[in-house]
This record gives C-alpha cells, structure tokens and sequence, in this order.
C-alpha cells in the first residue's frame, strides 16, 4: 500500500507580496515534511496557490496521479474562493479540508499588523469553507493545532478511508457461480455499483476453477501445506482434506491473480466437481487480504476487502461474518457470528487449529478442513452493503467484541462473540428497519467515523447505529433520507 501519497495544497493570493509568500511556502514544506513523519501516508507539498490556473492545474493533476489518494488543503492566509472554483468543480479524489494555524499561541508581544496579515487561517479556512459547502462538494474538514495528536490521529484515518476509495475504483470481484437461489440481500446492481463505486464484478465457471485446480501440482501444494503447519496448530490426521484446500487456494489465487481481482465469492450451491467447500482456503486468501463473501454475496467481499485495505499496514482486522445466534439471558445479551466455515483468522484471539469436520448442507463429498478459533475481545463495528434500488446504504453498527461466554467444544466454526449497541435488543430492531444484512463486514481497526469519511466520498447513504440511537430517530432518519435521495437523483 505505500505507492499512495497525499498532496498538501495551500491557499494563498498576491496581495501579501513576495516575501510572505515565501513564508508561507516554507512553513508549508515544513508542515507536510513533519506530518509525513506521523500520518500513515506521505504528504507531499504541492502548491501555494494564487490563482485560478494554478489551483486547476493541481486538480487534473491529482485527478490523473494514481498514487494521489486524496488532497488536503489550508489556507495560511486569505485565499479568495471564487479562484477555487474552476478546480474544484473538476475534483476526482477525497479532499480534507484542514483548518489548522502554524502558530499554536498567539504571540502576546510579537503580533502587529505583519502578524496579522501572514496568519490568517481563522478567516482563510471560512472562505475556503463556503466554497465547498457551496458547491456541495463532499469533503472532510479537520481542524485543530498541525502539531496535536489527535490531529495526527484523524487525519490518518481520514488518509486510510481514502485508502479504500482508490481501492474500491479499482476492485474486482471474481464470483465462482451465482448468488443462493432465492436470497434477496446478496443481490443488487452491478451496473450501479461499477458506476457509484468502481467495482467490476464478473463471474468465473466453477469448471474453470477445476481445470485449473487439476493443474496445482504436488510441490506447490507441499510449500502451501508447510505455509500452513508454520502458522496454524493441525487438529486432525486428515491430511488429505488439508492438501485439497491448499489446491483449492493456490487455483482460486492463480484465477484471481491473473485478472488483478482482489475479491471473491463462491456459494455452496454450485462446486460442480469440488469435493469441498473451500474453508481453510477461503481463510487462508482472507489472511492475505484478498475480500471474501460465501453464498454468492459479492457485495460483502467487495466490502471485506476494501476495509482489510482501509485497516492497518493496509491488511486489518477485517472479515466476513454473520450473525447467526443470540444470547438472550438477561445481563447476557450477546450476539455469536460466524459462518459455516469461512471466517478470517485476522479476528483469532489465539493460534487457529485446522480441523476437519462434516458440512450438513451443500454438495460436499468430503468433509472440508477450516480453521477454528476464538474471535478477540475489543471495540469493533460490524458493516452492510444494501442495495435499496436507484441507491446503496451502508449500515453500520458498533460493537464490542467479548472473549465467548461459553467454549461451545461442539460447535466446529470460527465464532466471535459481541455486546452489540445501544444494546442487543435495540440494536436488532434498528438493523431489521434499516434493512441490513445478516452477512457482514466486522472490522476491528476500521471505526464508523471512517465508514463514514467513506461513503461520503462514495455518495453513498450512510446509517450509523450507536451508543445513542434509538428506534423512534431511526425511522425518521430513513424517511428523511429516503426524500433527500430521492430528490438527489433529480
Ligand atoms: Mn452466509
């Protein structure tokens, strides 16, 4: 993830004269050198702007750059909006506006009129607002000292949120057959995602997948199969099953590989020719970041991997999940995910341990190898991706994550265990009206602000569920939001 940069742009004009301008230019170098030290990705200096040529130059610039992630500016002194204009019509990429000063005090004996006119970003970053809101450009807007880490902090997670806007442009979904006959919510619009949110998504023939599976030849699964002895405890003599998910993965990451896809789905319905679901496969590409959704839902792996991206080191502690029971006892209350094999070991409390187990449902001759843990306890959020027709919303609720209440030695899946917000009973009533999923995203190192920063820079429909919501204030919100989407497409 290090080819992405972020581009500081700075406003100014040439009322100041030369030698502030040179200034300005300084301390900007200065600032962008010392935040690329603490920010998770490097701010490169651009500009201090002073015209109208100078600042849309800029914007197709960052627009062309790949590795331009986003731009962020700040106006150190007065920087007239209407110059702003003819660039930011044109912007392409997230924008941070940061409302920050570079000096913290002010100077008690040192401030004249010279003073006055070089530090003007108390009324430099209100010209510079109004032409965003104005022209109803999505953006994020930071403000606090340059030095401070909170700032550092918010800023980085805005940089990772932008992070998974240049992943999403880019993202493609390798589907192993269609979605479950007859499920509803893992279906949606191809077209409108591709155009909203960049995503190709396009199907592969499980016999591909088989042909290319016989062609896996015994060393390369040996090196796999060590690959997975060195990182996992092996719970079972069934070694076959093991070295047939190692088939399994080195085929489905040669397919995906070969077509630059980040992300796959497959169902159960379909492994024409598989003796097993892949699991331990499956969980294994997961680990490596690679975007994951069983059933057909192509959605949630496009999700899945747009959040590893978005997490730390580029590779976080994201997974596919779904809610599959509760814990209904009062003062217990808890929800338990997991799936029917295929949960990322990114979320392992402890050393995974491959086992072996019958699948009940499906076309499985062969009883498939999965890695079975314990989730980590901690603060997390669980995401979904719904296509409500003419829009997408995205859900997300926050969560804490608890070490399970119960060992459950019977239950042969992954499982994590978790308080969800403002507690389990209310949080299920506002998820059902909202329309989510029961698949998931749940990430660990992605916070709902981020999701947030997200699908703003998407323009996508965002629904947080928290500490605070409540059932009467999320209907409301939902009619409003369906009235505001509704005249947007207009
Ligand atoms: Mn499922």
């Amino acid at each position: 993830m290090a080819k992405y940069e972020f581009w500081f742009v700075v406003g100014s004009q040439f009322l100041y004269g030369p030698e502030t301008l040179e200034t300005v230019e300084k301390r900007a170098r200065e600032m962008a050198a010392e935040l690329s030290r603490v920010l998770p990705y490097p701010l490169v200096y651009k500009v201090t702007a002073k015209t109208n040529k100078e600042i849309a130059d800029t914007i197709k610039e960052a627009n062309y750059r790949d590795e331009c992630a986003g731009i962020i500016t700040w106006c150190h002194t007065f920087s007239p909006s209407k110059m702003w204009i003819n660039g930011l019509v044109n912007l392409q990429k997230p924008w941070l506006h940061f409302a920050t000063q570079y000096n913290q005090e002010i100077p008690n004996e040192e401030i004249d009129m010279d003073f006055m006119n070089l530090n003007q970003a108390a009324h430099g970053d209100r010209e510079h607002g109004f032409i965003g809101a104005r022209l109803r450009k999505p953006r994020k807007i930071v403000a606090g000292y340059w030095k401070d880490a909170e700032v550092h902090q918010r800023i980085g997670s805005w940089m990772k949120a932008a992070i998974g806007v240049a992943v999403s442009k880019d993202l493609k979904v390798m589907r192993f057959g269609d979605n479950m006959r007859e499920v509803a919510v893992t279906e949606g619009d191809k077209v409108e995602v591709q155009t909203k949110l960049g995503w190709q998504v396009n199907t592969w023939a499980v016999g591909d997948l088989v042909k290319e599976m016989n062609a896996v030849t015994e060393s390369e699964i040996d090196a796999l199969v060590a690959a997975y002895t060195a990182a996992y405890d092996v719970a079972t003599d069934n070694m076959t099953a093991i070295r047939y998910q190692a088939r399994e993965e080195i085929a489905m990451k040669k397919m995906m590989d070969a077509e630059g896809c980040r992300a796959f789905s497959n169902t159960f319905q379909d492994l024409y020719g598989m003796e097993q679901l892949p699991g331990l496969a499956s969980q294994h590409l997961m680990a490596q970041g690679y975007g994951y959704g069983g059933e057909g839902d192509w959605k949630v792996s496009a999700m899945t991997a747009i959040m590893k991206a978005m997490g730390e080191n580029g590779n976080g502690s994201s997974a596919f999940m779904e809610d599959y029971t509760y814990n209904l006892t009062d003062g217990k209350e808890y929800s338990l995910g997991a799936h029917m094999l295929e949960v990322c070991p990114s979320l392992a409390a402890g050393k995974p341990r491959i086992e072996t187990h019958p699948l009940g449902i499906g076309m499985n001759e062969k009883d498939p190898a999965r890695l079975v843990f314990e989730g980590k306890a901690g603060d997390a959020i669980v995401a979904s991706l719904i296509d409500m027709g003419g829009r997408l919303r995205l859900i997300v609720q926050d969560i804490e994550a608890v070490k399970p209440i119960l060992p459950m030695p019977n239950l042969p899946v992954a499982r994590v265990m978790w308080r969800a917000f403002p507690d389990l009973t209310t949080g299920v009533e506002c998820w059902i009206t909202a329309g989510g999923a029961h698949h998931t995203v749940l990430s660990y190192d992605v916070t709902a602000e981020q999701m947030h920063d997200w699908a703003r820079m998407m323009d996508i429909e965002f629904v947080h569920i928290g500490r605070d919501t409540t059932v009467e204030g999320l209907e409301k919100e939902l009619l409003y939001n369906d009235v505001a989407w509704k005249l947007k497409e207009f």
